[in-house]
């Protein structure tokens, strides 16, 4: 269990960011708005493997505020290593930097807040009885009164369309509520970021239908992996593509996706 908030197994606090802070804002893609302090920020991130295999190869995004950002990739490309590090599960060469706030150890507890990480498998985010207590976690654990974790219990179910699910057991629920209980966990923390990796994947169409739809609504900035291109297409307006730990395009997702050489380059079908 991590200090606060971030439900996770792997409770790995491993963190060797280091070089100096240097904004760099300028540059960018051109296809979002200029915030002066983007919300994510990912500079020469590189990491590897005890084993010594090789995960990420100077790897450098920018999010800005409200962008919903689609990162794809064949297997292995580098997606679950690159999320692991943007809450300090992970740390590598390199520095990343939430809403301007740089992810080193002591800043972990406020991250971990800022960073609403969800795995793929929602049963390692879903362990307390109710979905009330899974979703109130977080803000308990932040400290939070009575009142304001119940409202925020509350609106986080809301945002995931589970408002009538507080009092269900959450081992009891299918595989697509569960994905959206496990959102509503991180929800509650008030993130400044949604990182979601894989959140269409097993679903059956009408849970996949009913997540896309509370993606698409929720108001948040977002990067998601995934490899459900219609879906790509239908939400997100800038795809990253990853491959061999390296980002090898990052773009408009309908500009990306009409790159068959590109696509078939990278191991993805196009749409
Ligand atoms: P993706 O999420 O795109 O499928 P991963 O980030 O899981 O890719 O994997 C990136 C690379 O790191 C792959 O070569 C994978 O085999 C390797 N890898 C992932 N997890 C571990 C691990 N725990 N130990 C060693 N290598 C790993």
């Amino acid at each position: 269990m991590n200090d606060v908030g971030q439900k996770t197994k792997e409770g790995r606090d491993t963190l060797t960011v280091v070089k100096p802070v240097s904004f760099v804002v300028s540059g960018g893609n051109g296809n979002h708005p200029d915030h002066s302090v983007p919300t994510l920020l990912v500079d020469d991130l590189s990491f590897s493997y005890p084993d010594g295999q090789v995960a990420l190869r100077d790897v450098s995004l920018q999010i800005s505020q409200g962008e919903k950002v689609a990162l794809v990739g064949p297997n292995g490309a580098g997606k679950s290593t690159l999320m692991l590090h943007l809450n300090g599960i992970l740390g590598g060469q390199g520095q990343i930097q939430v809403a301007g706030l740089p992810v080193t150890k002591p800043n972990l507890p406020t991250i971990r807040a800022k960073v609403g990480l969800v795995f793929q498998n929602p049963d390692d985010q879903l362990f307390s009885p109710t979905v009330f207590d899974d979703v109130a976690f977080g803000p308990l654990h932040m400290g939070l009164p009575e009142d304001e974790v119940r409202t925020r219990v509350a609106r986080a179910l809301k945002q995931v369309g589970m408002s009538n699910y507080a009092d269900r057991l959450s081992h009891h629920l299918s595989v697509g509520e569960k994905k959206r209980a496990a959102i509503a966990t991180v929800l509650s923390m008030d993130p400044e970021i949604l990182i979601l990796d894989e959140p269409s994947a097993g679903l059956d169409p009408r849970a996949r239908r009913a997540l896309i739809t509370q993606l698409h609504e929720l108001p948040l900035t977002m990067l998601v992996s995934t490899h459900d291109i219609r879906m790509v297409n239908e939400i997100f307006p800038r795809t990253v593509i990853m491959d061999e730990g390296q980002i090898v395009a990052d773009g408009p997702t309908d500009q990306l996706m009409n790159d068959v050489g590109l696509l078939e380059a990278h191991g993805l079908e196009r749409p």
